[in-house]
């Protein structure tokens, strides 16, 4: 594909995360908070200061009461009730009493004012060790953004649900939540300054289909409000002001890959089985309950991977047994008799509740998260225990626990979950007495005692996205390192080796729920490692399939007898890519390397 600098064309490079192409206006989103400067002005006039301080109050309170209704329609009063507190805030008299002293005797702009007179209480709350005020802080510091968005004008750029047209956002940084939340109606696609492949951000812009390239770093500052661009997710190119030979060139790439999507829907039904007939169960990571449609559409083998935390983060409170019950049932009943897996909460890291006030750690990634939070919150785990529990009544759910790193862990959630199944028999409530238990490997430390662990669970399933980053101590988010996040690195595949072996010697099977899986040019590589159970991204189902079915495990056998006795992740690499492009050279027309 040529591209053209000359004109008025310039091509911006990040990471490709979620494939597809998109062209669209950009909306920048401005997340950075407004930290007013302290200006006075001689000249200034009160009165019109005030007029304007107290419209900017104004706008604020008809958009806050704009989100309540909409939040009312859609999820309920209760939820709504959270933004009373910010209309008070608006109303409180000792602060608008000192920000109308600020303008009429120290001559300070509104903005300032506003800001100096809220803040030191923000301060002073968020000081004292108590989650409920805090909560009070982030309210002020959320509302008062809000006013001095109005007078500064940047409201505009304030919040994703404020779109009102197809547009390609662009952002420092959106988090998982804000993900989560995008409306792929009017999102055509996004870029961020950071962010990586096996971020949860990533992950989900896959899920939902949107295409995205992230970690463009500073370059990110050459798109601006309203440029027209083309964002290409599958190489992981911005360019600005397409040329119109550069259009046509990208049209012909989208009309091929949709011809390839309709030659997939025919293997739909079909195994994943290789050449010499050795099969692979090829199931679907979901986020949320209704992922299921996808899911059925794919022709996966069930749910390898729920990652219930999504029903968690996005809200004012927490689901309760019979919310997550019913999501979980639905899910179970729909791919009824395949095995659904839920893993229990993986809250922490880059996922983390809006409301519940979780102190800032050093290293999230290392910290309170997963089953730790869930072994010392133990009513939120005995909750989600029994939801699921009640659930497997009603298809074939097996439960995985995420980010065990030890023993004691697996004993310690072994024993609630037994806990748990006494309560229900006591109350006569059905759930499968059978239920299957797995563990994520996704530590090092679970890799090495995976023969322990093997005699204690059902099946393991490998979390590549946490165990790469954890072995090789680079973070999965940060795209200054992302050239290091090797996943044929000899250290991440010994680590896979042993968990596969321990788990074959133990009669249980070994599955790839990570990233690693929906990864084509390892896919071969994964088999010839002895995985058994392949779990990837909906859209992703297809592909894999069609590759799995024009490999022989033969080869792939000896593509993985190399890279365990080879030295260099690049040659790795590179001869695991040449496998998988010779079963499927269509693939990776759109790959540059
Ligand atoms: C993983 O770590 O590979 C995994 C599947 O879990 P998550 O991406 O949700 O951390
Ligand atoms: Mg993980």
């Amino acid at each position: 594909m040529s591209l053209d600098n000359k004109n008025s064309e310039l091509k911006l490079r990040g990471i490709p995360v979620s494939e597809g192409v998109s062209r669209g206006r950009v909306v920048v989103l401005n997340r950075h908070r407004i930290v007013p400067a302290k200006t006075s002005f001689e000249t200034l006039n009160p009165e019109a200061e005030e007029a304007r301080f107290l419209a900017a109050l104004d706008k604020t309170r008809q958009q806050i009461l704009e989100i309540q209704k909409r939040l009312h329609d859609k999820i309920g009063a209760k939820q709504s009730l959270i933004f009373d507190a910010h209309l008070l805030v608006l109303e409180d008299p000792a602060v608008l009493e000192e920000v109308n002293r600020k303008i009429r005797e120290e001559k300070l702009s509104s903005e300032y004012a506003l800001y100096n007179a809220t803040e030191k209480y923000a301060e002073a709350l968020s000081a004292v060790d108590d989650s409920y005020l805090s909560e009070r802080a982030a309210d002020i510091r959320d509302v008062i953004q809000r006013v001095l968005g109005n007078l500064t004008g940047q409201s505009k750029q304030y919040g994703l649900k404020d779109l009102t047209e197809p547009c390609i956002i662009v952002a420092n940084d959106l988090t998982p939540s804000d993900t989560a939340n995008l409306d792929s109606e009017k999102v055509l696609g996004f870029i961020t300054e950071i962010g990586s492949k096996t971020s949860h951000t990533a992950i989900l812009a896959r899920s939902l289909q949107i295409p995205a390239v992230l970690g463009l770093g500073k370059d990110i500052h050459e798109l601006k409000a309203g440029q027209s661009i083309l964002l290409d997710g599958f190489n992981g190119f911005v360019v600005i002001s397409p040329s119109d030979q550069l259009l046509f060139e990208y049209g012909q790439l989208v009309k091929r890959q949709n011809t390839i999507e309709t030659s997939l829907q025919k293997i739909r039904t079909e195994p994943a089985k290789t050449l010499d007939n050795h099969s692979i169960t090829l199931s679907a990571n979901i986020e949320r309950a209704t992922d299921v449609q996808a899911v059925l559409k794919s022709g996966a083998t069930g749910v390898g991977l729920f990652r219930t935390e999504f029903l968690f983060i996005n809200r004012t409170d927490l689901p309760d047994e019979e919310e997550q019950f019913q999501s979980y049932k639905k899910v179970s009943e729909a791919l009824n008799p395949e095995p659904v897996i839920i893993r229990t909460l993986d809250l922490g890291g880059d996922k983390l509740l809006s409301h519940v006030n979780v102190s800032a750690e050093m290293n999230p990634f290392l910290g309170w998260r997963a089953i730790r939070l869930c072994l010392q919150e133990k009513d939120l785990f005995r909750t989600q225990l029994r939801a699921i529990l009640r659930a497997s009544a009603f298809g074939n759910l097996k439960i995985m626990y995420p980010m065990i790193s030890g023993i004691d862990e697996l004993d310690e959630a072994n024993n609630l979950l037994e806990e748990c199944q006494q309560e229900l028999r006591v109350k006569g409530e059905k759930f499968s007495e059978k239920i299957e238990i797995g563990v994520m490997i996704e530590t090092p430390s679970a890799a090495m005692i995976s023969d322990k662990l093997a005699k204690r669970v059902h099946f393991f399933s490998i979390g590549t996205n946490d165990l790469i980053q954890y072995a090789l101590a680079v973070d999965r988010l940060n795209e200054k390192i992302a050239h290091l996040y090797e996943p044929t690195h000899p250290g991440i595949l010994r680590l896979i080796k042993t968990t596969v072996d321990a788990g074959k010697e133990n009669g249980i099977w070994t599955g790839v729920c990570g990233e690693m899986a929906s990864d084509l040019s390892m896919v071969p590589l994964l088999i010839g490692l002895g995985v058994e159970e392949l779990s990837v991204a909906s859209s992703m189902v297809p592909r894999v399939k069609m590759l799995i079915r024009n490999i022989n495990v033969t080869q792939a056998k000896e593509l993985a007898d190399f890279a365990l006795s080879s030295d260099s992740p690049k040659e790795i690499l590179r001869r695991a890519k040449k496998l998988s492009r010779e079963a499927v050279p269509n693939f990776f027309e759109t790959k540059e390397d």
